[in-house]
């Protein structure tokens, strides 16, 4: 099976997406065939600094080698043109009455005139990675659901109307991952854009950093032998702390004052981004190595998808 995995290079990468989001992927790669990307066309759809990019993108590049996501295709979405050329062909499919409707659009960019029209057109760009690949099951969480609502869409009415060139994805429930909260603002997910990042500990944070954020943790003012115990509704600073040290291999058994638990979450959280900020340092002086592994994955992303877009040019009536 095909899997396919696009991060946007908006900002740092946290532990958030470590444990929710990286670590899958790299159980992944071992059994299936997996393309994961660097999505920095994604990232040019709000105003942006290019150089700001330019070092999220190398960052994230080196990131995801030294997460170990190497057995999967790695590549940098901009190196492989299909995904902009077959974009257009598909906005040529995709009618303005739908692009209207994606909440996303709705919320963040309709009332503003300055809003790039690369923000209304972005679900089409998605569809556009989605379709290149023949990825026959896409697991989505809510808030992207509906764009691959439109994908499967798009799919749909091009096959209709000029032949079967797509695969139309079926919409799959990922498997539950571990979901982190901010640390400061625990109903909310710990997300690499939060304005605020005293709650957000990064995969790059040094050890220090990691014992202050956790040491800050919002937790509740409960005392006494059970107050360190799961309880999404009540305790939401303490049920974060204890899943994400059991997401970190460690165990909350036995453990009953905050101190104690903020103890243990710094530890375990040390121990889970040692390795990756250790293969970061070598990588970083290395740059060449990242660059070769992203450019044979960009190479073999572009022979991959070739089929597919020069299915969908002709069927289209451009060959
Ligand atoms: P984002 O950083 O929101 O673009 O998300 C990139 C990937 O990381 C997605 O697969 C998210 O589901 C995952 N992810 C982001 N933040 C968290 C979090 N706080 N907890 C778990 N998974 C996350």
């Amino acid at each position: 099976m095909t899997h396919l995995s696009l991060l946007k290079p908006t900002g740092h990468l946290t532990l958030g997406n470590h444990l929710g989001a990286l670590r899958p992927m790299r159980e992944q790669a071992v059994d299936d065939v997996c393309f994961y990307g660097v999505a920095d066309l994604h990232a040019l759809t709000v105003a942006h600094d290019p150089a700001r990019l330019r070092i999220l993108v190398r960052e994230m590049t080196t990131l995801l080698l030294a997460v170990g996501l190497e057995p999967a295709t790695l590549f940098v979405q901009s190196h492989v043109p299909a995904h902009s050329e077959l974009a257009y062909l598909l906005e040529c499919t995709a009618h303005t009455g739908e692009l209207n409707r994606m909440i996303q659009f709705k919320e963040k960019g309709r009332s503003n005139p300055a809003t790039r029209a690369s923000l209304y057109t972005y679900p089409v760009l998605m569809a556009a990675d989605i379709l290149l690949y023949r990825a026959a099951r896409v697991p989505v969480g809510d808030d992207q659901r509906q764009h691959v609502e439109l994908t499967r869409d798009l799919a749909l009415r091009f096959n209709r109307e000029y032949g079967e060139v797509f695969t139309v994805p079926e919409i799959v429930t990922p498997a539950a991952g571990a979901r982190v909260m901010d640390l400061q603002y625990p109903t909310t997910k710990m997300g690499k854009s939060h304005e605020n990042g005293a709650g957000i500990v990064y995969l790059l944070d040094p050890p220090d950093v990691v014992r202050r954020k956790v040491a800050r943790a919002v937790t509740d003012s409960d005392t006494g032998p059970d107050a360190v115990r799961r309880d999404r509704a009540t305790k939401p600073g303490v049920t974060n702390l204890v899943d994400i040290l059991e997401a970190c291999g460690g165990s909350a058994e036995g453990i009953t004052s905050y101190g104690a638990l903020k103890a243990a979450v710094t530890d375990a959280v040390v121990d889970e981004l040692a390795p990756v900020q250790r293969r970061y340092a070598e990588l970083a002086a290395d740059p060449g190595r990242v660059d070769s592994v992203f450019a044979a994955g960009a190479a073999r992303c572009r022979e991959v998808t070739a089929p597919v877009l020069e299915a969908a040019r002709i069927a289209i009536g451009l060959g």
